[in-house]
Parts: structure tokens; sequence; C-alpha cells
């Protein structure tokens, strides 16, 4: 995506940014940072969270308030104290990007492991779900508020061997799409669908590829950028690509 930003993008916009401990979660949050966006960092390691939160403050010289969450097992309750703990911190959300994901297994459905599948779908889906219920009325205070999911290829294809990662994927896209319709006019409700990037679930999902012919986490953000600011502001109720014509599962 060719897309230039204003330096100022984000400039007194409050962020929330999911799975901000590593890979595109990382680099978006020092992105949005970079772009004047006061970031919120969520994550389940408190020790890989510090650090980028010093990272933004070094680099950016802002402040990134961060919070853990286990998405594993959390529940709906923990997600509201985890609202409420937000809540006294923000007076809004303009933006949350759900980024946290897990893989699981990539084997065919017949051995898929129940419990591998039953983790998917409480990270990809379950707690995103909770997180969404629990943060919204703090989205609904923006003016210009922004949801962003996390999808996949695979969430919009069937293909095999992807199991719980490429179901929990398609049910992103319906969860997208039903808040977009319930929030016309009020919100936006978008997905992203990164593409191949170079993290450690892609190194992970592809083991013998070359990842130094994968698209970098920092190579994708002008998508990530453009659907947080003003300029999609029309924009609900899509699917993003952020290599658009970029073949699934081959590195190029
Ligand atoms: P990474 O594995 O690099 O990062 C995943 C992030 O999610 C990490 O911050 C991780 O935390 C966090 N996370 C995982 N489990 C939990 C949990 N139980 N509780 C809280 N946080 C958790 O993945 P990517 O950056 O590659 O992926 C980001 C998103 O993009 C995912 O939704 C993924 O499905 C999607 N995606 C990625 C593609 C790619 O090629 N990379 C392609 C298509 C989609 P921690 O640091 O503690 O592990």
């Amino acid at each position: 995506m060719h897309y230039q930003p204003q330096r100022d993008l984000l400039n007194d916009r409050i962020i929330l940014v999911t799975g901000a401990s590593d890979g595109i979660g990382k680099e978006a949050a020092l992105t949005y940072a970079r772009y004047g966006a006061s970031v919120i960092l969520l994550g389940r390691n408190e020790e890989k969270l510090r650090q980028v939160a010093q990272t933004i403050r070094e680099q950016e010289g802002q402040h990134a308030q961060w919070f853990t969450l286990d998405m594993a097992t959390c529940t709906p309750h923990t997600c509201q104290q985890l609202a409420e703990a937000i809540a006294a911190y923000a007076p809004r959300l303009d933006g949350v990007l759900h980024n946290a994901g897990v893989l699981g297994d990539v084997v065919p459905m017949s051995e898929q492991v129940p419990a591998v599948w039953d983790e998917v779908m409480q990270v990809n889906v379950n707690a995103t779900f909770y997180l969404t219920q629990a943060l919204l009325p703090l989205l609904l205070r923006s003016e210009s508020g922004s949801l962003v999911f996390t999808s996949s290829s695979v969430g919009r294809q069937g293909r095999a061997n992807w199991g719980a990662y490429a179901v929990s994927k398609f049910a992103t896209e319906g969860m997208m799409q039903v808040l977009a319709e319930e929030y016309q006019n009020r919100l936006r409700v978008n997905c992203i669908n990164p593409g191949g990037t170079r993290t450690s679930m892609r190194a992970s999902a592809f083991p013998t590829e070359d990842p130094q012919k994968l698209k970098t986490p920092a190579d994708i953000m002008p998508l990530y950028l453009w659907l947080m600011g003003d300029d999609s502001r029309r924009k609900t109720g899509m699917s993003f690509d952020a290599q658009p014509g970029r073949k699934p599962g081959i590195s190029q």
C-alpha cells in the first residue's frame, strides 16, 4: 500500500494494541506512537511489555501504559476488570487493534488435538470477543473510533492443515462484519490480513522458508496507520490486505 501519512496523523489519539509484546503488534505500537498516539500495550508477558514501553519512551519520548492479560485464561469478568483499569487511566479509546493470536498445530483436521483447538479458539476468538465487549463503551466515547481485527488469508478461503487457526480467522471476519453493521455511523470496524510477515509465528508455520524474502512488520505499517487515522473514516465492514496481490502461503 502506498500511503504517506501526515506526521501528526494520530496526535491526541489513544490506541490500544493487543499482542503488543512482539511481532506485528509490537511494530504497530511503536508506529502509532511515532505518529503521535498515546499507546496502551496489552500482552501476557510483563517483561516484554516493559521493554516495548521503554523503547517507545526512548525513541518517541512518549509514555506508553501497559497492562497484562493472558488471553488463554481470561474470562469475561477479568476482561471487564481490565477495561475498568483502562478507564481509570484513559478517558476513551480512539482505536483498538486486536492483533494477539496463536497458530495452534498445522496438521489435518483428523489430527487436530482438541485441547490445542480450544486454546486457539479461546485466544483468537473468545478472548477477542470478551475484550471487545468490555472495551466498546470506551471506544464509543471517541469521535472517530476505529476497531481493527487481524485476519488471515486462511480466514477467507479454507486451506488443508490450517485447522483451528483458519476456523478462528473465519470467526474473526464474521465478528468484524456483525459489529460493523451494529455500529454503523458510530464506529469503524474492519479487518487486516497482514499477509506473510517476518515474525516468529510465520517462522513456526513455515519453518523451511527464508525469512529474508518476507516483508517485515515495519513494511506493512501503512495500512495499520491508515485504518487508525481519519483517512479511512468512511470505511467499515471491510477486510483489507496489507500486501495486496501476494499469493497466500508462498514466500515471494
Ligand atoms: P507473533 O507470534 O510474533 O506475536 C503474537 C502476539 O500475540 C505476541 O505479542 C504474543 O505475546 C501475543 N499472544 C499470544 N498468545 C497470547 C495470550 N495467551 N495472551 C496474550 N497475548 C498473547 O505473531 P505475529 O506478529 O506474526 O501475528 C500477529 C497477528 O497477525 C496474529 O493475529 C496472526 O494470526 C496474524 N497474522 C500473521 C501473519 C504473519 O505472517 N506473521 C499472517 C497472517 C496473519 P508473547 O510475546 O507473550 O508471545
